[in-house]
C-alpha cells in the first residue's frame, strides 16, 4: 500500500484544519453559552478544580482517601448534571459545548488503532484519484461497466479481461510490465483504467497519463526552479506504483521525447515498478518510429496483449 507523498501531505493538512476548525467551532460555543447562562462558567470552574482536589487527596490522609474520593466523584457527578440540566433549560443538547469530531471513529486523527480510519482512507483513495488522471474516465470504465456483449470476439475479449483481472489481484507479488497493442475503439482504454481503479482503490499510487502529457510535464520540468522545496511535477511518472502510458506513439518523436521514454522505462524496471502502455502502432510501426534502445526494451520486458476486432465506438454509434 503506498500513496502519492503530495497527496498524504494535502490530507494530513485538511485533517489537521479539520482538527483546529473543530476547536474553534467548540470555544466559540462555550463563550455563547457561558455569555447566555453566567452559572455554567462556575460550574465549569468548579469542575476543573476536581482534579486538582482529587491529587490534593491522593498524597493527604491514606485513611480517608477513599471516602474523600467518592465524596470528590458524587460532587462531581452532581455538578454535570446540574450542567446538562442547565443547556437543555435553556434549549441546547448537552453536548452542545463538547468537542464535535467530523468522524467520530477516529476523533479526525486518521487513525484509530493504529490503523487507518476507513475515513482518511477514503479520502486519500479520492485525492489519489484526482491525481491520477482516471477521474472522469472511472465513472464510465471500470471492470463494473466492462461487458463481452458489446465485443465481437467475445472470447478474446473474455480473455483479456481475465488477464486483466488477475493483474490485479496479482499484483503485490507479480510486477509485470505490459502492452496493450491494437486499433482504437478496441477497449485498451477501458481495460486500462478498470486496472488503474481497482488497483487504486486498493490503495495503491496509480497514475494514468497520456504520453503526450507525461512528456509535457517532463519538458516543463526543466525550466523550473532548481531551488524549489517542491518535487518536479515529473516525479510521479518514476515513483508510483504502476504507471499507465496511455496513447504511446501519439507523441511527437524528437531526441527528449525518446531520452524521456527510456529514462522512465529503465528507472521504473530498475525499481521493479511496473508500466501498462497501450498503443495504437503495429510491432513494425513501434520498430520503425522508436530507437532500438527503446524497442528492445518495449519488445523483451513487456508482455504484449493483442487487441483485435472492429472499433466499439463506430458499432455502438
Ligand atoms: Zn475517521
Amino acid at each position: 500500500m503506498s500513496f502519492s507523498k503530495n497527496v498524504v501531505r494535502l490530507v494530513n493538512e485538511e485533517y489537521e484544519n479539520k482538527r483546529i476548525k473543530n476547536e474553534g467551532l467548540k470555544d466559540s460555543r462555550l463563550i455563547e453559552v457561558y455569555s447566555k447562562i453566567p452559572e455554567i462558567r462556575a460550574i465549569d470552574k468548579e469542575l476543573s478544580s476536581t482534579g486538582v482536589n482529587i491529587l490534593a487527596v491522593a498524597i493527604g490522609s491514606k485513611d480517608s482517601y477513599n471516602e474523600k474520593l467518592a465524596e470528590l466523584r458524587a460532587r462531581n457527578q452532581e455538578l454535570q448534571e446540574k450542567r446538562n440540566q442547565l443547556l437543555i433549560k435553556n434549549g441546547y443538547s448537552e453536548d452542545y459545548t463538547d468537542l464535535h469530531y467530523d468522524c467520530k471513529v477516529c476523533q479526525d486523527y486518521g487513525v484509530n488503532g493504529g490503523k487507518l480510519c476507513s475515513c482518511y482512507k477514503n479520502r486519500l483513495i479520492e485525492e489519489q484519484f484526482k491525481l491520477s488522471g482516471i477521474s472522469n474516465l472511472i465513472k464510465t470504465q471500470s471492470f463494473e461497466t466492462f461487458s463481452l456483449d458489446l465485443y465481437e470476439n467475445k472470447e478474446e475479449m473474455g480473455e483479456l479481461l481475465r488477464f486483466a483481472e488477475n493483474y490485479v489481484k496479482d499484483f503485490a507479488t507479480i510486477k509485470e510490465n505490459v502492452l496493450f497493442a491494437g486499433g482504437t475503439g478496441l477497449g485498451k482504454t477501458h481495460l486500462s483504467t478498470a486496472i488503474a481503479k481497482a488497483l487504486i482503490e486498493k490503495c495503491y499510487n496509480v497514475i494514468y497519463e497520456t504520453a503526450q502529457n507525461i512528456f509535457f510535464d517532463f519538458d516543463n520540468d526543466r525550466f523550473r526552479d532548481r531551488f524549489s522545496d517542491e518535487e518536479p511535477v515529473s516525479q510521479k511518472y518514476l515513483d508510483c506504483d504502476l504507471l499507465i502510458i496511455d496513447d504511446l506513439g501519439s507523441e511527437a518523436i524528437n531526441s527528449f521525447t525518446v531520452s524521456c521514454l527510456y529514462n522512465i522505462i529503465n528507472t521504473r524496471l530498475n525499481k521493479n515498478l511496473p508500466i501498462i502502455a497501450s498503443t495504437n502502432l503495429s510491432s513494425k510501426e513501434i520498430r520503425a518510429k522508436y530507437h532500438d534502445r527503446i524497442t528492445s526494451r518495449l519488445f523483451g520486458e513487456f508482455t504484449i496483449k493483442m487487441f483485435h476486432g472492429n472499433d466499439l465506438r463506430k458499432i455502438k454509434k
